[in-house]
């Protein structure tokens, strides 16, 4: 098979950059190692400037048929007390929500989409393994797909295949990690009629307990543990553990016990921040969690993985008129001169949130409670807000490109 573009994985990145080059008509070829986009753990909330892009795209009224929650705020509380909300209602209509929307559904729209354009094919069950080198450039990929395997030849390759980036391995492009104090631990929660969950982190003494709302009816919940934990509270058994949990929320009280009966029903997910040291090479290009993984705090990494899609868009439209070749890394780099910036700076405030958030010495504690409502109210955390919600610069997507 030839084409111009391989993306590696249909994650957010590689669906968003795939509709976008589909419909710029470039010839692209979409891999995803799974049969069911379901397969993998996804995110569910989007930040407000998701919304932005989809409507560029032409989208958003469409996708918002799909079952979804929209969320006025995300709120920090801390010893009962609510300690500040990040606000989304106050940014400019229309996009003044964040969104909770099943990733699949979304991930499956957006490849339904692209699949509208002849020049755009979807490979399911298609593991990429293996780098095509013609020197030291790459030139396409080796697939495995129903135990066959195939070489996909190309221009570009895009490694779009998450935190433990094949592509990335193969490059011999390095991945910088930062150390990081936390584990989570998640599971999913019906949601017993008539109660809700708001988006939300709770910080007692005892630990720290989060909420995403995943529709009307269920609820992620997460648990932060010191890392490397686990299994000392899986020892410890179930009824431990949804003890800790109910003493953050005595809410809890009532749903925990019926729904969580097994660690079976956990998943344990270790924080990670880290940076690879390129995000480009001759005929490689790497976007979302395989070039940079930000700490699911504040909710960035599928925003990242967009914005990273939107300018690789129009940085690879671009070069493919410029060359019949594969495209050089000289073609490639501005791509990362815009996105290395705009994900060093949000690492950076997830940095001064994680300090906040691991606060243990009681004098510091207190501190905390009585200055943060204080700084909230301040321009340089609206500031702050702003680049987690709508981005770090203004973004738009390339649309003269399209073809349509
Ligand atoms: C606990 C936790 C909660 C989070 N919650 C949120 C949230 O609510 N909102 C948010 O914005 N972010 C959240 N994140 C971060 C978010 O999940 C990621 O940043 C985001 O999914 C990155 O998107 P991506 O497209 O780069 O890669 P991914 O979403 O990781 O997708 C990569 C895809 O590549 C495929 N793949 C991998 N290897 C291969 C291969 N060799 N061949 C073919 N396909 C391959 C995978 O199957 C996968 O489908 C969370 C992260 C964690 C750890």
């Amino acid at each position: 098979m030839k084409t111009d573009v391989v993306i590696v994985g249909a994650g957010p990145g590689g669906c968003v950059l795939g509709y976008l080059l589909a419909r710029s008509g470039v010839n692209t070829v979409l891999l995803e190692r799974h049969n069911r986009l379901d397969k993998e753990f996804r995110g569910y909330f989007f930040q407000p400037l998701v919304l932005k892009f989809l409507d560029q795209m032409g989208l958003l009224n469409d996708i918002l048929q799909i079952e979804h929650e929209k969320i006025e705020a995300f709120h920090f509380v801390d010893h009962g007390k609510n300690l500040f909300s990040v606000r989304f209602d106050d940014l400019s209509h229309p996009y003044n929500y964040g969104l909770i929307m099943s990733q699949p559904l979304l991930l499956q729209f957006l490849i339904e989409q692209a699949l509208e354009y002849d020049n755009f094919t979807y490979l399911s069950g298609a593991k990429a393994t293996e780098l095509v080198q013609e020197g030291s450039t790459t030139a396409g990929v080796k697939v495995i797909q129903k135990k066959e395997e195939e070489t996909i030849q190309s221009r570009l390759v895009v490694g779009a295949d998450g935190r433990y980036s094949t592509i990335r391995k193969l490059s011999g492009i390095q991945l910088e990690k930062e150390q990081h104090k936390f584990d989570f631990i998640w599971f999913d929660m019906p949601v017993l009629k008539g109660k809700k969950y708001p988006l939300q982190i709770q910080i007692e003494d005892e630990g720290m307990l989060i909420y995403i709302p995943k529709g009307p009816d269920v609820v992620q919940v997460g648990w932060v543990i010191k890392k490397g934990t686990y299994s000392e509270i899986k020892n410890k058994g179930i009824e431990d553990f949804q003890k800790q949990l109910i003493t953050v929320d005595p809410e809890l009280e009532e749903d925990l016990p019926q729904h969580l009966l097994d660690f079976k029903q956990c998943a344990v997910l270790d924080i990670q921040v880290a940076t690879a040291n390129q995000w480009v090479q001759d005929g490689l290009m790497l976007i979302g969690d395989a070039a940079h993984i930000a700490s699911p705090f504040s909710g960035q990494g599928n925003s990242l993985a967009i914005q990273d899609a939107v300018v690789a868009h129009d940085v690879i439209t671009k070069a493919l008129t410029q060359v019949q070749s594969p495209l050089s890394m000289n073609l490639l780099k501005q791509y990362e001169e815009i996105m290395r910036p705009a994900v060093s700076q949000i690492q950076q405030i997830q940095r001064i949130q994680a300090e906040l958030i691991g606060i243990k010495n009681p004098l510091l504690l207190h501190l905390r409670r009585a200055m943060v409502p204080l700084l909230f109210r301040t321009p340089l955390f609206n500031k702050m807000r702003n680049k987690l919600a709508l981005g770090t610069k203004p973004l738009d997507i390339a649309t003269f490109h399209f073809k349509n």
